[in-house]
């Protein structure tokens, strides 16, 4: 990994080797979030955007100069990446923007953005020599490591809320992972796996505590730019739980701006669940991440409730250093979005996707974003993984007999 120059801690900002250190800085603890630092020059005199033109290969393993992996590691054979970016000109036209995209990486093997971090897990994984690999999650992390691990025969452990979806929870077993339900929540989990992957040696895939998931995670703007022909958007609003994915628009962008790629760097917009929204009050009252405190979070969009979000010294910058916001949303306002969305892009999302949506609605309404400005809105997860949740926003179907007569009685035509 020569375009790899090293592992940069987020708080006190020395920087390790990559054999260093396997995850975060030893200063700070589990807190040390480490990213990952690069040598553009080596990376641009390897890939370009006319190379990636003339590239068939629509995954994001397109992109392979730009990740953190040797570059003759094996990929697991499941398709991950280059996910449809849709115009919706009648979202747009509901909240009197111009230019509205939706990326809908609800189309992935395990129909998550979870996808992107945990191919590269799995790489990651097989590189080291692990026999075993593990995550803590609220479902979707999980969903996919089991399904990318399965791909590669690799022996997955996952540790979930039991509070989390029975889809999701079905998809970890199906996947043939061992599935231990916490009792208690995702950060009780995350905390967990941290002793147990210490305890038996395991790969430990947790959000921002493994450096690599943050780089899985940028390809999806990658592909949004490329998908654009690199004239960037100016906001894009991505749902927040630990922060992961935000933070990795933010490192995918700044890696564009490296390379001069792309001119200039989108407001990157932060939406949170109101019961689960720590970000939001760090980001309004001028926190760093460093000094926020644990809250207990609840919300339908269970994907995004994290007490104390893993992620939080990137998912902060990525809201401050691009001129965004963090936003809040409530469950009603989520689950409204859910069918709005779907009935006007064709895209089903579940809760915490949808969310990215209701951000939209309320920044329009605040006045932060602007009718001539290109909008791109990130749904990360598919609409059948919480089927519970999108039933309670639209009517139960009536009943019929099998009769011409009772469908005209019923469309008032008798
Ligand atoms: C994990 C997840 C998010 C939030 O990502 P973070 O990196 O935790 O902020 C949003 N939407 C869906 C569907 C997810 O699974
Ligand atoms: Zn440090």
């Amino acid at each position: 990994m020569e375009h790899v120059t090293g592992l940069k801690c987020t708080i006190c900002g020395k920087t390790y080797n990559v054999d260093e250190i396997a995850y975060v800085c030893p200063k700070h603890g589990d807190a040390g979030i480490v990213d990952v630092q690069y040598d553009y020059d080596l990376i641009a005199s390897r890939i370009s955007r006319e190379s990636l033109a003339q590239n068939g290969d629509y995954t994001i393993w397109r992109y392979k100069p730009l990740l953190p992996v040797e570059p003759d590691s094996p990929v697991p054979p499941l398709r991950v990446g280059w996910t449809p970016l849709y115009k919706a000109p009648r979202l747009a036209a509901k909240l009197g923007l111009q230019h509205v995209w939706v990326k809908d990486d609800s189309v992935g093997p395990t129909a998550s953005f979870k996808d992107r971090a945990s191919a590269l897990a799995v790489v990651k994984a097989q590189e080291a020599g692990a026999e075993i690999i593990t995550t803590a999650s609220t479902g979707n992390a999980a969903a996919a490591l089991a399904g990318l691990s399965a791909s590669v025969g690799l022996p997955a452990v996952i540790f979930v809320p039991k509070s989390a979806p029975p889809a999701k929870i079905t998809q970890h077993l199906i996947y043939g992972a061992r599935v231990m339900l916490v009792d208690g929540s995702y950060d009780d989990a995350f905390e967990l796996t941290l002793k147990v992957a210490k305890e038996y040696g395991w790969y430990n895939r947790n959000t921002a505590y493994n450096p690599y998931m943050t780089e899985g995670k940028k390809t999806g703007v990658y592909e949004i730019c490329e998908q654009l022909a690199w004239n960037a958007p100016d906001c894009i609003f991505v749902p927040v739980g630990d922060g992961c994915i935000i933070g990795g628009i933010h490192k995918g962008l700044k890696d564009l701006l490296a390379l001069g790629w792309i001119d200039r760097m989108p407001k990157l917009m932060g939406v949170q669940a109101a019961g689960s929204a720590p970000l939001v009050d760090a980001f309004e009252r001028g926190l760093q991440g460093w000094e926020m405190q644990p809250v207990a979070a609840h919300s339908v969009a269970d994907s995004i409730v994290a007490g104390l979000p893993r992620d939080r010294n990137k998912a902060l910058a990525a809201a401050r250093e691009t001129g965004g916001a963090f936003i809040a949303v409530t469950d009603q306002e989520i689950l409204n979005a859910i069918p709005v969305v779907a009935q006007n892009t064709g895209v089903f999302s579940e809760p915490a996707a949808a969310a990215a949506y209701a951000g939209l609605v309320k920044a329009v309404a605040e006045g932060l974003v602007a009718p001539e400005e290109r909008v791109v809105v990130m749904l990360t997860g598919s609409g059948l993984k919480d089927i519970a949740s999108a039933m309670k926003t639209v009517p139960e179907p009536p009943v019929i007999t099998p009769t011409l007569e009772a469908v005209r009685e019923l469309l008032g035509r008798a």
